[in-house]
């Protein structure tokens, strides 16, 4: 045996287990589990045709050799992208440690305090940059955020707006190229008309719901909008201002200039460039239109006993609420990279960042003169971190790259330069010397920083920010290495027992697959570079899309979307962008069974599609009559049907052949919602069951860890006809022949990350990922078995099988007072992170061990399982002071000197005998929801300010 094949250390159970556990199933072999499992007539006839597996030892040269064609110059591109040092203490104990990359989206808020307080440090840190009154826990990328910005004031326009049908939104033309391309692709489907041009010049009378504006502008030139968002406000346009958040450091923030939305990047603090991504995008805006607001707000609220806690807030799970009426398809979001960019904050504190600041600023300056005294012409009038540069383009850009410099050039004489926070005299006197080489003047060296500043007084920042203690404190490494340790010790992730959250597959993130992104070549590398400097990226991603090719059956990929519901929303405006092409701009029907995950209706209704719900039968599946009396009803404008599969109830429906082809029949294209792929690969595929487009989520099934709830990558691989109409970027053209404009910023989406997902597919191989697949489907069916007695599966396959997931059935304990709540919260104190939660059937869980889970920790769960269903059998309708509806216990109750409780402190603590040797203690009681949403606090200000009166 290959003692160092990787799929060793991916899958869980080892071979001497099998046996057991095949026997507790009642299946002879694996194989005859699978065949139970999946129908056979969409079973791959072969292995994956991708090359032979890699050690971790292979990968990791391998990775090294491909790193070095990339070359990293040094970038003064900008655009909303510049290079920024990542403080090694927060390198080594955040980005590179699982204890803060592994966790979930904290939906258990009790075990995820840490992270939770994390995020609020960056709300708190986002509200007092941009002077805003609430900030959200962060977004995709600043593209998409001006969207969303766009959206929010479009739902929350006047009723005189609404009633006369406004629809315009203006679009400065300082805007981002990439973020226009992505408002284009947003506004039309929603009916929003964008209008492009010089807010100097804008007519304010003309009917506007709202307006977007660079701050600084896209190359630099700062403007102060206080009388444009005045007048603006005069009309009843609200305006939002996509902001540079270090610049806010010395400008007055938007905020106080009246703004309604303030967004940007957190990019440049201290997150790495990685050719586009990840990065946590920013969104403040005013107290009033915080239920307009999208994403997850982290909120302050109290426990049981009245203590602070944290969670999230305002409907954690909007869209499976609100469905298509939810204000945005955002889920997963770039939660890592916030908790990153708080961090940053906390390091540097409010004297930090005006030291950064101040030195970009003054770099800039000191730049404009020298090159001025060379004889060149810089334009912008007021500046913060780049300049204008006159010059001969062509000139400049030959010296440049002999001398390894990016510059961005905006025609044959324009050239535009941003400074960051690395650039060093030295690195100006390299800048001087290519201009004065271009022109043939004398070189005068720079030896100090010019420290006047390159903006007029009146928008120079008065007011203090980070005021809070947090941001004060932790400025010695070992000060903030034990607060970023006390902060990880709250929460629980995979590095302490399995988190078995159904339909988010949290597996093996490995060390190997990680270990890339903290390399210099992959990380330092700027998303509008010239192409011959990425070639590793290029060659790494091209991999990888041919990879996901194989692994779908499809014949494109693009890597566009930052997440699996920016997946469906892509998938979408391509398949109306595939109708358009056929003259059917009518076909607008999406067929979406209710089963469907609450992103699906919310993208397709972003999309501008109609949601018609069908049916589920009584056994979890599509009701097939229903499905084809309204695709038959809506033939003429049917435009798509959106199913998951396996079933979001853990089912591979044996009807799915003739589902598609029913859809086909009636002229709509299938999009395969493919959050369940770690049920398939290598198996089947989704074109195998007929469908045209899937997402995938390359942070369930392909190992990106989940980082707290993102980043995420959510690319869409396609059947042939739709591959014309993948996305472009308007800077670095990507995508099909008649491409949609952008879905997401950047080029390649979230680059860096892709790095895990290739590595996890190189050292897994085709034979490694069949046989994980086989794995995670032999471990839920494994659990289903030990649980079968005591807790009832609600749905299987025709064979009694569940596929890589199965929900279990809680709602008769309501006979004894007990919630599937209090199960998910009981389970806390046996160590235990709760499955999914009243997802996709409210009253149950849903449970999804995956393939990285070994024998003995599945066994660990059934016994807590099971042990809180003997807890359930004793509880009492009328008597709800019992160890479930008390959970969880903290250290504080077990050790107080007072236990008022009927049972004992054994029972609350250690009910089973291997806790002892991993005890996980949450450290408060069960917060407080509904408090919590009645006094919206998202910023870290003391309890006192916020306690009901
Ligand atoms: C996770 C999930 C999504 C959303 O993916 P995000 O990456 O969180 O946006 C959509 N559908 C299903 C079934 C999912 O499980």
């Amino acid at each position: 045996m290959k003692t160092d094949a990787f799929a060793l250390r991916h899958i869980g159970p080892r071979e001497n287990d099998l046996e057991h556990m095949l026997k507790t199933i009642g299946a002879a072999t694996l194989n005859q589990l699978i065949d139970e499992t999946i129908p056979s007539d969409i079973r791959l006839k072969s292995d994956l045709d991708l090359e032979p597996a890699m050690t971790e030892y292979e990968f990791a040269n391998h990775i090294q050799k491909l790193g070095n064609k990339n070359k990293v110059f040094q970038s003064y591109i900008g655009l909303g992208y510049n290079a920024a040092i990542i403080p090694a203490v927060i390198q080594r104990n955040v980005f590179e440690n699982p204890g803060w990359y592994t966790a979930y989206t904290p939906y258990q808020a009790e075990i995820a305090q840490g992270r939770l307080e994390a995020i609020l440090n960056f709300q708190t840190m986002v509200i007092e940059l941009t002077g805003m009154e609430i900030a959200n826990a962060s977004l995709l990328d600043e593209g998409t955020a001006a969207a969303e910005a766009m959206a929010l004031l479009f739902d929350v326009r006047s009723r005189d707006q609404k009633k006369n049908k406004t629809n315009k939104f203006f679009v400065s033309e300082e805007i981002l190229p990439q973020t226009l391309s992505v408002l284009q692709t947003r506004s039309s489907p929603i009916g929003v008309e964008l209008v492009i041009g010089n807010h100097e010049e804008f007519d304010f009378s003309s009917e506007y719901f709202g307006a977007i504006l660079q701050y600084p502008g896209k190359f630099g030139q700062v403007n102060d909008y206080t009388a444009f968002i005045s007048k603006a406000a005069e009309n009843e346009i609200k305006v939002a201002v996509a902001a540079d958040i270090l610049s806010l450091v010395k400008l007055t923030p938007p905020g106080e200039m009246g703004a309604a939305v303030v967004l940007g990047t957190t990019q440049r603090f201290g997150i790495p460039l990685g050719y586009g991504g990840p990065h946590a995008a920013y969104f403040a805006t005013k107290d009033e239109y915080k239920r307009s607001m999208p994403g997850r707000i982290i909120g302050v609220t109290v426990d049981t006993d009245g203590n602070r806690a944290l969670r999230m807030a305002l409907q954690t799970r909007e869209q499976h609420i609100k469905r298509d009426k939810a204000t945005s398809n955002i889920c997963t979001a770039q939660v890592l990279l916030s908790v990153m960019a708080g961090m940053y904050s906390v390091y540097h504190g409010p004297k930090g960042l005006q030291y950064i600041a101040d030195k970009v600023h003054a770099s800039a300056a000191t730049l404009a003169n020298a090159l001025e005294q060379s004889g060149y012409l810089q334009t912008n009038t007021a500046f913060f971190d780049t300049i204008v540069v006159k010059a001969d383009a062509k000139k400049v850009k030959t010296i440049a790259k002999e001398n390894e410099i990016n510059f961005y050039y905006i025609d044959d004489n324009t050239i535009s330069i941003s400074l960051n926070e690395t650039t060093s005299i030295t690195d100006l006197n390299k800048i001087v010397a290519v201009f004065a080489s271009a022109n043939g003047t004398a070189l005068t060296l720079i030896e100090t920083l010019s420290e006047t500043n390159h903006f007029p007084e009146n928008v120079n920042r008065t007011s203090p920010f980070l005021t809070h203690d947090v941001f004060n404190k932790y400025h010695s490494e070992t000060a903030l290495m034990r607060y970023i340790k006390m902060l990880e010790r709250k929460d629980l992730a995979l590095n302490h027992s399995m988190i078995s959250l159904g339909s988010c597959t949290m597996k093996l993130n490995a060390a190997s697959e990680m270990l890339p992104l903290s390399m210099p070549q992959w990380n330092n590398i700027h998303p509008f570079a010239p192409l011959d400097q990425a070639q590793g990226y290029q060659e790494m991603l091209a991999k990888l899309e041919q990879q996901l090719n194989v692994i779908t059956g499809f014949a494109g990929t693009t890597l566009q979307p930052n997440s699996g519901a920016q997946g469906e929303y892509a998938g979408l405006m391509v398949i109306r962008a595939y109708h358009q092409s056929r003259g059917d701009h009518h076909r607008n029907i999406a067929l979406i069974p209710s089963s469907a995950h609450g992103t699906n209706p919310a993208s397709a209704a972003m999309a501008g599609m109609k949601v018609v719900v069908t049916k589920t039968l009584e056994n979890g599946n599509i009701d097939v009559d229903d499905l084809r009396e309204k695709a038959i009803l809506h033939k003429d404008n049917l435009a798509c049907l959106m199913v998951t599969y396996p079933s979001t109830h853990g089912v591979f429906e044996s009807a799915i052949i003739e589902i598609t082809q029913l859809i086909h029949d009636n002229g709509g294209q299938v999009y395969m919602d493919g959050a369940n792929m770690n049920a398939q690969v290598g198996l089947t595929n989704p074109a195998t069951i007929g469908a045209d487009v899937c997402h995938l989520n390359l942070h369930k099934t392909f190992a990106i860890p989940h980082g707290g709830g993102g980043p995420g990558v959510g690319p869409i691989c396609v059947a042939p006809q739709l591959v014309p109409f993948l996305p472009t970027n308007p800077v670095i053209p990507t995508g099909g022949e008649n491409a949609i404009t952008a879905i997401s910023a950047a080029p390649w989406g979230s680059a860096l990350v892709c790095l895990i997902s290739y590595g996890y597919i190189c050292m897994l191989g085709a034979e490694g990922l069949r046989q994980s697949t086989e794995y995670a489907i032999l471990n839920a069916n494994y659990i289903k078995e030990k649980l079968n007695g005591h807790y009832d599966t609600l749905y299987s396959g025709e064979n009694g099988r569940a596929a890589h997931e199965m929900i279990i059935e809680c709602r008769p304990f309501k006979e004894k007072g007990i919630e599937v709540t209090d199960i998910a919260k009981r389970l806390m104190d046996y160590g235990f992170h709760a499955p999914t939660v009243s997802f996709p059937v409210a009253g149950t869980m849903m449970i999804e061990p995956t393939e990285s889970e070994n024998l003995e920790e599945l066994d660990r769960f059934c016994d807590a399982m099971i042990a809180i269903r003997k807890e359930i059998e004793a509880a009492t309708l009328d008597n709800p002071n019992n160890i479930l509806k008390n959970a969880p216990h903290t250290l504080m109750m077990a050790t107080t000197d007072s236990w008022n409780f009927p049972y004992s402190r054994e029972a609350a603590a250690f009910p089973l005998e291997y806790i002892a040797e991993n005890k996980f203690w949450p450290t408060v009681r069960r917060v407080d929801e509904a408090y919590g949403d009645r006094n919206l606090n998202c910023s870290c200000a003391p309890i006192e300010a916020y306690i009901e009166s």
